[in-house]
């Protein structure tokens, strides 16, 4: 138990029963391949199913597996940043449970890892087998990030990446709550490059990313890197202010040199209903930060662990 762990695999879990048993072979065997001492540290980010038991029950013969069971479902982003806070490892590898990042890469990961990137993450080139929709949305996703943030955070880049030590030391002191673990990890810098792969199809089980969690996960990306949204009611303002003042100079004009009237009911009405809607969105941006900074000031944790399975006692309560 005392061996110094090498690497550290994060694999959260929520509702993945389906596909667990054979994440943990193809795992087991990639990992083992490498010859040196690694742990797989699987989070239950509060399944329904039996996914957390099959883990327990592998952990009762194999010392490399560990498991962090939530108290409740946290979310994705909470549960990785779970196990990079309990991980050992002098790397620490994030991989997702569906096999949808093929565990083979990590082998290319360490490579780089070795010749002296800090971070690794994997980039997709082509996604295999997933809905048109789905590969629109998360497309979307990563060009509307990209316009809005300050940072540099690399689009068609999930998760699935390997971190050096130093780097999980410094995401370790992040505390915020509305978490985008991507984004923060641009934010601490180091030297990181990228491989690309071929996205797979889920083994088994459906996506735990529905459109409302993407949208959530996006704003999240937005708010936590960039005031640019709040800006934007500045510079609109001014460009609509600005208008409305030629307009007006045409308004006089017509009063002062001409007969004609201004018909007014429709143009007053149009204006109207623009700019109500303009106000209220600019509300809803304004509300999307408020409520984070609500979130942030009320420091609760970021997660509760209701056990943690094959951990020596003194790390398993001084972490988390
Ligand atoms: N996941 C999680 N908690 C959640 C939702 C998802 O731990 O609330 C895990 C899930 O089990 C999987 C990973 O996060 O290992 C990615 O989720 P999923 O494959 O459903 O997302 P997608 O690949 O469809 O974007
Ligand atoms: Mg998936």
């Amino acid at each position: 138990m005392s061996r110094k762990v090498k690497f550290s695999i994060i694999i959260p879990m929520y509702n993945e029963e389906a596909v667990i048993q054979e994440t943990y072979r193809r795992l087991k065997k990639v990992m083992s391949s490498t010859g040196q001492t690694y742990e797989l540290l699987f989070i239950n980010d509060g399944s329904k199913d039996r996914s957390a038991k099959i883990i327990e029950e592998y952990g009762y013969w194999d010392e490399t597996v560990k498991l962090i069971d939530f108290s409740r479902n946290f979310g994705h982003q909470i549960a990785i940043t779970a196990g990079m806070d309990y991980a050992s490892g002098d790397a620490v590898i994030i991989i997702d449970a569906d096999l949808q990042d093929p565990p083979e890469l990590i082998l290319q990961m360490i490579e780089k890892w070795q010749e002296g990137f800090e971070v690794v993450y994997a980039t997709r080139g082509k996604r295999n087998g997933e809905s048109r929709f789905k590969i629109w949305s998360a497309s979307a996703f990563y060009r509307i990030l990209r316009a809005s943030t300050d940072i540099d955070i690399p689009v068609d880049t999930g998760d699935f990446r390997l971190m050096d030590r130093k780097v999980v030391d410094q995401m370790k002191r992040l505390p915020e709550n509305n978490r985008f673990v991507r984004g923060l990890v641009s934010w601490v810098g180091f030297r990181q490059t990228s491989i690309m792969y071929e996205r797979d199809e889920r083994l088994a089980g459906e996506t735990k990313y529905p459109l409302r969690r993407m949208i959530k996960l996006c704003l999240d990306g937005i708010t936590s890197f960039s005031y640019k949204p709040l800006k934007l009611a500045g510079y609109m303002g001014a460009a609509l202010s600005g208008i409305g003042f030629l307009f007006l100079l045409y308004v006089l004009y017509l009063a002062i040199f001409t007969h004609a009237t201004m018909k007014g009911w429709p143009s007053l009405m149009g204006i109207m209903l623009i700019f109500n809607g303009f106000i209220l969105v600019m509300l809803g941006i304004l509300g999307e930060y408020v409520g984070r900074i609500y979130d942030e000031t009320k420091g609760r944790p970021l997660y509760i662990v209701r056990d943690a399975y094959g951990f020596a006692a003194e790390t398993a309560n001084s972490a988390g």
